[in-house]
């Protein structure tokens, strides 16, 4: 059974103009110990779909199953969601400020997470605190417990987060979009801690990003969404060099670099649909330049790819995408 089981999850949100249909018949697994990216261009519906996973959402309606260690969390009790949430699901966002509370220490706040789901002594907490502090790198921990958010750079305070994240051994992690606002260097030494967390404790990732430079470091596992919708979803390896959807080939051929991190997607010309009554056809089609008729009028499907049992794509011509790119190679592929 895997760690994480998500099926047909659908998110929605009554607005004064219409529903929004922020995800729509979202499905996949995440294994103990491994990382699943869910990328996407912003508004795709990658934050909404793991903040509903974690109970986060507010005013939505939700249908589908999220199976966390075997308990749904969609529709959990607040209370057992609360428990699950920090203990068992640890978060990291992009805005460590955001989270931690500008007025107490780092090392107060990381006691407190500590204390407020286990039964130690405030000497103990303290102590984890410090090696918590440690474990992701930051230098003399024993004293910068003792420091205010403000103290820290950005890298150093995304590494507080992730420590605090990290302080109840959590199986899963969800990063949205940990290292957006950091400059390059810093942001592959925070997926470095991230990874060798990962190693050592076994702990699985969903990983939040529109940067499939970092999808590429660090993911095992990708899932595209795009407009409330997955588009395609298939291990790193085959997504990155054999990949079954106009939107992903779009996205890839943003990429100024193989495996370069850091590489913001430059948008595919024309933005994405309305997610209020979002066309009844394949949501891509007013950008895709392969776009006929059928298109139009009926969503594909996220079927497998005939060649490929673990990798799905939403396109009637997922199985051309061989062809389309061995036409552009000039036929040598
Ligand atoms: Fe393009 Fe049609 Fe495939 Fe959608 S289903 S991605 S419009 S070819
Ligand atoms: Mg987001």
């Amino acid at each position: 059974m895997a760690l994480l089981e998500v099926r047909d999850l659908e998110v929605s949100f009554p607005t004064a103009d219409g529903v929004v249909q922020a995800v729509r018949g979202l499905s996949f697994d995440v294994e103990r110990g491994s990382t699943l990216a869910i990328v996407g261009e912003s508004g795709s519906g990658k934050s909404v779909s793991t903040q509903t996973i974690a109970g986060l959402t507010r005013g939505a309606r939700v249908s589908g199953t999220a199976r966390f260690d075997g308990i749904d969390l969609i529709g959990a009790d607040p209370e057992v969601l609360r428990r699950v949430r920090g203990a068992q699901i640890g978060m990291i966002f992009q805005d460590p400020l955001s989270s931690l509370h500008p007025y107490y220490t780092v090392g107060w706040q990381i006691v407190e997470m500590i204390r407020a789901h286990r039964k130690v002594t405030k000497a103990a907490a303290q102590q984890r605190a410090a090696e918590l502090l440690s474990l992701v790198g930051i230098p003399r921990a024993e004293q910068r417990i003792h420091d205010y958010p403000h103290q820290f750079s950005g890298g150093m305070r995304q590494r507080v987060m992730i420590a605090m994240a990290m302080a109840l051994d959590p199986a899963l992690l969800i990063a949205d979009e940990p290292t957006t606002a950091l400059d390059v260097t810093v942001q592959a030494q925070v997926l470095d801690v991230m990874r060798s967390l990962q190693e050592r404790f076994g702990t699985a990732i969903i990983l939040i990003t529109h940067d499939l430079g970092v999808v590429a470091e660090m993911a095992d596992e990708v899932v595209v969404m795009y407009a409330g919708s997955v588009m395609e979803r298939a291990p790193r390896r085959t997504l990155f060099y054999r990949n079954h959807h106009p939107y992903t080939e779009g996205l890839l051929a943003s990429l100024p670099a193989q495996g370069a991190t850091g590489a913001r997607l430059t948008p595919i010309p024309g933005s994405p649909p309305s997610l209020i009554n979002p066309p009844s056809g394949c949501p891509f089609a007013p950008r895709c330049r392969y776009a006929f008729d059928r298109c139009w009028s009926v969503a594909p499907p996220l079927d497998t790819v005939h060649d490929d049992p673990e990798h799905r794509s939403a396109c009637w011509l997922a199985d051309d995408a061989q062809a389309r790119r061995s036409a552009r190679a000039g036929g040598s592929d």
